[in-house]
């Protein structure tokens, strides 16, 4: 019997549990521990459900393009609970000086695919509309200065990218709030081609981003295909997916509470020590054939750092924090509310960090987005009532991950406030802090992944999963776990 560790117990760690719990019952000759730091399976996807709300901690939602997360839904069972935005809602809004303003329909990000929304959107200077107006026309140079997909060295920044097709406004007022939302990170330093591989690849063929989108949906419109919802998620909340691999787990093969602090070879077997948190005096040596880490960025570098001391800087050397606070009125309340028709707001950032004006200006600056959760999905607050979530990130966070959750939740209220109008106290709130959650993929991190990859293939029997290498999102992470622990089982296992 082959014995397997793994280390970290969010969506990349229980996917990959899930699968060797399959294997196990389909009879392969192989075991495995996964250990877990705190008391809950799950990392970041966390679903508190509450009086009708139904509120996400962490993330809401997956790309429906992405199928792999819908793949897992249906086959726990969950097909019933898939839901979609409710995209005749879409409306995103940015915010400036005090007030919200529409972006124009039919962005994909910050490529248009309708002209009449783009050049009458008060969102644009002349310039900018102008710099739209002229991308098309500039297919042939931007194609020829295309990102080379055989060389991996050959990388730029999104700003840069987006400066190239689009010029600086647009790369500052629509891509750096829109990128922002997403990985938390500067675009000046984030990677185009780890970021927005899409667009990268959009580019090679067409040139244009923008003629190279419009092919795609008349190619669509051509084969009858109806335009698809862009996010799916569960209706009871992605914590389901969790909940439900969980239950196909044998229970004894999971360890919460338990941090792993060092793993080491030991003739020809992985021995993983650590520490039980409910018990000080129990440290934990147990030795096993294989290891799959699924840790945050900085404790994958900590762990792998004397087996190989050049792994560490091959990772992403920073990761963000994110602090989400979820804001819910019952319904009675949401009738004196002014929430505007949409998904929400993004807040372009200030890239500098100014700590002028205490807390409460710190919290202004850090606010990156609100989602109207109740009008992006259905089922998340009873009908009639209004749920909201704050996005706090970017340089300015770190102050913020040390208030505690009341002074946070004033703050939200007061950030909001100033975007939607005076906001009466909440039924229900909620605080999530996040810290180091989401690494950031700097120029250059194929690169190095490519790199990383090739040296961890020479260590015996240990594999690296996680949001740190080749996608932040659930769908991405899902899949490569699930990969990452069938070809480890079949590595392991003696070929019969
Ligand atoms: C606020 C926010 C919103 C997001 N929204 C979306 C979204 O809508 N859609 C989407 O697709 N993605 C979204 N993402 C990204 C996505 O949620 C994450 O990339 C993903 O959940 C990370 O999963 P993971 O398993 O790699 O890591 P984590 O969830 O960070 O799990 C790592 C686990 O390892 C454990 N651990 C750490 N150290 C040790 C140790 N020494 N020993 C044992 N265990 C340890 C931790 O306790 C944790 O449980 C969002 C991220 C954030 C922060």
């Amino acid at each position: 019997m082959k014995h397997i560790a793994i280390i970290g117990g969010g969506i990349a760690g229980v996917s990959a549990a899930y699968e060797l719990a399959l294997q196990q019952r389909a009879g392969a000759p192989v075991e495995f521990t996964l250990f877990e730091a705190s008391p809950r399976l799950g990392g970041i996807v966390e679903t508190v459900r509450q009086d009708g709300f139904v509120l996400e901690c962490g993330p809401d939602s997956w790309v429906a393009e992405k199928h792999w997360a819908r793949d897992l839904a249906v086959e726990l069972g969950l097909e019933n609970e898939i839901i979609f935005s409710q995209d005749d809602r879409r409306r995103t809004y940015l915010a400036e000086g005090d007030t919200l303003k529409a972006m124009p329909d039919g962005m994909r990000m910050m490529v248009p695919t309708q002209w009449a929304s783009v050049l009458h959107s008060p969102l644009f200077s002349r310039q900018a509309k102008l710099a739209y107006l002229r991308e098309p026309k500039l297919a042939v140079p931007l194609k020829a200065s295309a990102l080379d997909a055989s060389h991996p060295a050959r990388d730029e920044s999104v700003r840069d990218f987006v400066f190239r097709h689009f010029g600086e406004e647009v790369a500052d007022t629509m891509a750096a709030p829109l990128l922002a939302g997403v990985f938390g990170g500067d675009i000046a330093t984030l990677s185009a081609r780890a970021v927005l591989p899409a667009f990268v690849a959009m580019e090679r063929e067409h040139g244009s981003l923008i003629l190279g989108l419009q092919e795609r949906l008349q190619e669509r419109i051509q084969a009858g295909i109806p335009p698809t919802p862009i996010f799916s998620t569960l209706q009871n909340g992605l914590g389901g997916l969790i909940e439900e691999m969980e239950s196909h787990i044998p229970a004894k093969s999971i360890r919460r509470q338990i941090r792993v602090e060092r793993i080491e070879r030991v003739e020809e077997h992985w021995r993983v020590r650590g520490a039980s948190l409910q018990d000080s005096a129990q440290p934990v040596s147990e030795d096993f054939d294989a290891i799959l880490a699924a840790t945050p960025t900085k404790t994958t570098a900590r762990l792998l750092a004397p087996v190989d001391a050049r792994l560490p800087e091959l990772l992403p050397q920073e990761a963000s924090s994110a602090i989400v606070v979820a804001l819910a009125f019952s319904a009675e309340q949401a009738q004196e509310l002014r929430i505007p028709r949409g998904f929400g707001f993004l807040v372009p950032q200030r890239s500098a960090v100014d700590s002028d004006g205490g807390i409460e200006a710190i919290a202004q600056r850090a606010l990156l987005a609100c989602t109207f959760v109740d009008q992006k999905f259905p089922y998340r607050a009873p009908p009639g009532a209004v749920l909201l979530r704050a996005f706090f990130g970017g340089p300015h966070a770190p102050a913020l991950l040390q208030q505690d959750d009341a002074t946070l939740i004033s703050l939200a209220h007061i950030a909001l406030g100033k975007f939607l109008g005076k906001l009466p106290e909440p039924v229900i709130s909620l605080v999530r802090r996040w810290p180091d959650s989401l690494p950031l993929y700097a120029v250059g991190h194929l690169e190095r992944i490519v790199e990383l990859e090739a040296r961890v293939a020479q260590i015996p029997n240990v594999r690296l999963i996680g949001n740190a290498y080749r996608g932040v999102g659930l769908p991405d992470l899902i899949y490569a776990a699930r990969n990452a622990a069938r070809e480890m089982a079949n590595a392991i296992l003696p070929v019969l």
